[in-house]
């Protein structure tokens, strides 16, 4: 039976090679220039470009894709003990070619571009020559796409785009949009004529469409699957998240046991205070669970589907919300003052909780999601009582038993007398 927790001893390898890698080379670039893997500046290109060389030496380059995609083809599982030693680090995962929302573009493209597609957009955005955004939400609502309006109009070879759209990540500096209209998914050059981001917000930018012209195959997929593209969009985008979370928890938590190891109050190591022991004790426990949940979600989608795997996609996208959200709580509060500055990841860390639980579908749509799916395996009860109703169950059982009372009559009396026993009980 195959039921094993064990990293392959070639894979940890790996790994080991990765988290040092990370700690001694990734870790120093990410405190002096946190901003270098997006910089145009040459020097800082050169640090980046020597870090990446490295990477791509090892076979560990686009680790998101498989094989036949264009990348190593590790899987869901294997790319979840990876990303567990990523999400530590703010640009591991641009120096491993493998941060969004380039991944979830890349991935789309990788899927369903066509060859001159592929050559045009999805070589140069994996040499990260080309970079990229999603335009999917929309002002009126993002929660719901049937409420998004952006359109494209065929006209002649041409497709013209018209719509607006909110908090496209990365949008003002992409050299490519994905839009996401009600009749398709398209490739907008950002320099196309009609495209105007707005001032603010900053970082997840609002566009406005106006005209926008772009030749006929900018359209990517089958024409009217767009929604189809998303969702193999999203739920890739999503279990990667929820990996690289488990790395953010159990930072907060070294962080945590630390602290309680290294401060004194009223007495003792405040390790020795129950109540510390407490947040230690359950942060422990919800990354344990957090942890075989991703895995075993990362499994799952390696032996089925993403689309197949979308129950659990959607029930490990609002956990890891969660548990982000108590872990990191708990361990700034170990920290003290110290854990409300910005002296230590975990102020940072504690404000993205809340982001947590909207980017990529906010958790309530996530949480509906499982309910509805997870019903789909249940049916009402017939009559009144539920199907565990206890007399029911237990007269059914007696019929069953029939034979053999009829054959010995004291077994019957024992029958009867439990019987009695449970009536005086109520
Ligand atoms: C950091 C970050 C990055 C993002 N990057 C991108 C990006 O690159 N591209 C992009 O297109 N979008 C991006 N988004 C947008 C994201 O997809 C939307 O924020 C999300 O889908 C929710 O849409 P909304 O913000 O319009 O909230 P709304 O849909 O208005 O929802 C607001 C609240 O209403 C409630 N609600 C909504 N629907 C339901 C429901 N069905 N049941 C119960 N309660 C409900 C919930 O409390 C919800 O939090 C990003 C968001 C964040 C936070």
């Amino acid at each position: 039976m195959a039921w094993d927790f064990s990293t392959e001893p070639e894979f940890q390898k790996k790994l080991d090679w990765v988290e040092r890698f990370c700690r001694e080379q990734v870790e120093p670039l990410d405190l002096v220039f946190p901003y270098a893997v997006r910089s145009k500046d040459p020097k800082l290109k050169a640090l980046v470009k020597d870090l990446q060389d490295q990477v791509k030496e090892q076979g560990l380059w686009a680790l998101f894709l498989d094989e036949d995609l264009g990348g190593p083809g590790f899987g869901q599982l294997k790319l979840g003990l990876l990303n567990e030693i990523l999400g530590r680090y703010g640009s591991a995962p641009q120096i491993f070619g493998a941060g969004a929302p380039d991944t979830g573009n890349m991935e789309m493209l990788a899927a369903y571009g066509t060859d001159d597609q592929k050559e045009r957009w999805l070589t140069p955005m994996l040499n990260q020559e080309l970079w990229s955004a999603y335009s999917m939400t929309e002002p009126q609502g993002g929660s719901d796409p049937n409420l998004f309006t952006t359109h494209a109009v065929k006209d002649g070879d041409e497709w013209v785009i018209n719509g607006e759209k909110w908090f496209t990540s990365a949008g003002r500096v992409a050299d490519l949009l994905f839009v996401m209209c009600t009749n398709g998914m398209f490739v907008v050059p950002r320099k196309t004529p009609g495209v105007e981001i707005m001032p603010e917000p900053r970082n997840h930018n609002h566009i406005v469409y106006t005209d926008v012209r772009v030749p006929a195959d900018h359209l990517l997929g089958p024409e009217d699957g767009a929604k189809v593209l998303a969702q193999r969009r999203l739920g890739g985008g999503r279990i990667h998240h929820a990996m690289r979370t488990i790395s953010q928890c159990t930072l907060a938590f070294d962080m945590m046991c630390e602290r309680a190891l290294s401060r004194e109050s009223h007495g003792k190591i405040i390790g020795d205070h129950q109540m510390v022991q407490e947040k230690i004790a359950d942060s422990y426990a919800s990354i344990r669970m957090l942890r075989l949940f991703v895995l075993e979600t990362a499994w799952k989608i390696d032996n089925t589907s993403t689309q197949e795997a979308r129950t659990d996609i959607a029930a490990v996208k609002f956990t890891m919300a969660k548990v982000l959200r108590e872990v990191s709580f708990n361990a700034l509060h170990i920290l003290g003052s110290l854990g409300t500055t910005n002296l230590t990841p975990l102020q940072a860390m504690y404000a993205s909780a809340p982001t947590m639980g909207i980017a990529d579908g906010v958790d309530e749509v996530h949480k509906a999601t499982v309910a509805r799916n997870v019903l789909k395996g249940y049916r009402p009860h017939e009559g009144f009582w539920p199907t565990e109703y206890l007399p029911a169950k237990r007269a059914a059982a007696r019929e069953r038993f029939e034979p053999m009372f009829a054959a010995d009559p004291e077994l019957r009396d024992r029958a009867d007398a439990y019987a009695k026993y449970l009536a005086t009980k109520g």
